[in-house]
């Protein structure tokens, strides 16, 4: 599998010059299998997405704050009929997946209805996208900690797992369940948006520190962890000085950056 980061800021897009080395788009991480095209999330990074000419595109929704789905109707190939994306969430009924992005994306929010307007958008129940996938490769989901709440992502191909926790305010009666469900993860997307420092004062916000991504991978063992979520101030400075702390398995997500899984 191949990880392609588009998008790693929080909460909103920033283009601050001073934020323009790790990226201000939102939300939005490309997994690359054999056969599939798999899109965590389509904040503004979604965009910069270049639909796969060869494979199936799945857009699966952690949730639906508007950081995680506001760039769905600005990547240009998506009005290209030929481009069909599955869209898909474990977070609720497929119905109300679809209700709620086309709310969202219809006036007076939004100038066009695009779900109405895009036949290529097609709107796919969880299970039945597990289905939809090869057979060696593994899709589950589990519920996380966010007001409204969130899902997090395992998807194993082969040998390789990637596990995706976004959004989430990582909690004690989380370890154990969470540490499982990320056991021995090659990659694992962890929400960092805050420091320890800053969390004190942000309780009930659903979000996590990069200090307890350290904390949680000491049971939870991920070959790499890559933090993401960077709170739109922070700035690339800030974020260098966070990075050189970091214990070498610990990656800050970067907008462009390409792993191998
Ligand atoms: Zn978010
Ligand atoms: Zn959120």
């Amino acid at each position: 599998m191949k990880l392609s980061i588009h998008g790693c800021r929080g909460s909103t897009a920033t283009s601050s010059p001073s934020t323009q080395r790790y990226g201000g788009n939102t939300t939005c991480f490309e997994i690359s299998t054999e056969n599939h095209q798999i899109i965590f999330d389509a904040g503004s990074g979604f965009q910069n997405v270049k639909f796969s000419d060869q494979h199936e595109s799945f857009l699966l929704l952690s949730h639906f704050h508007h950081d995680h789905i506001q760039g769905l109707p600005f990547n240009p190939e998506l009005f290209d009929p030929k481009n069909e994306i599955i869209i898909s969430s474990g977070l609720c009924d497929i119905e109300l997946v679809k209700q709620t992005i086309q709310k969202y994306f219809s006036p007076p929010y939004f100038p066009i209805d695009v779900v109405s307007l895009l036949s290529n958008i097609k709107f796919l129940p969880f299970n039945a996208v597990r289905e939809k996938l090869d057979k060696d490769i593994s899709l589950e989901s589990v519920l996380l900690k966010h007001p409204g709440g969130s899902t997090g992502y395992k998807l194993i191909e082969k040998n390789s797992s990637f596990v995706y926790l976004c959004d989430n305010e990582f909690a004690d009666d989380q370890r154990k369940s969470l540490a499982n469900f990320s056991k021995n993860a090659d990659l694992l997307i962890w929400d960092g948006m805050f420091t320890e420092k800053e969390l004190a004062d942000k309780k009930g916000w659903g979000h996590s520190s990069i200090e307890q991504a350290i904390d949680f991978n000491s049971i939870a063992n991920c070959k790499k962890m890559i933090i993401t979520h960077h709170a739109p101030y922070r700035s690339d400075k800030e974020l260098d000085q966070i990075a050189v702390e970091l214990p070498e398995l610990f990656t800050l997500a970067r907008d462009g950056l390409e792993i191998k899984v």
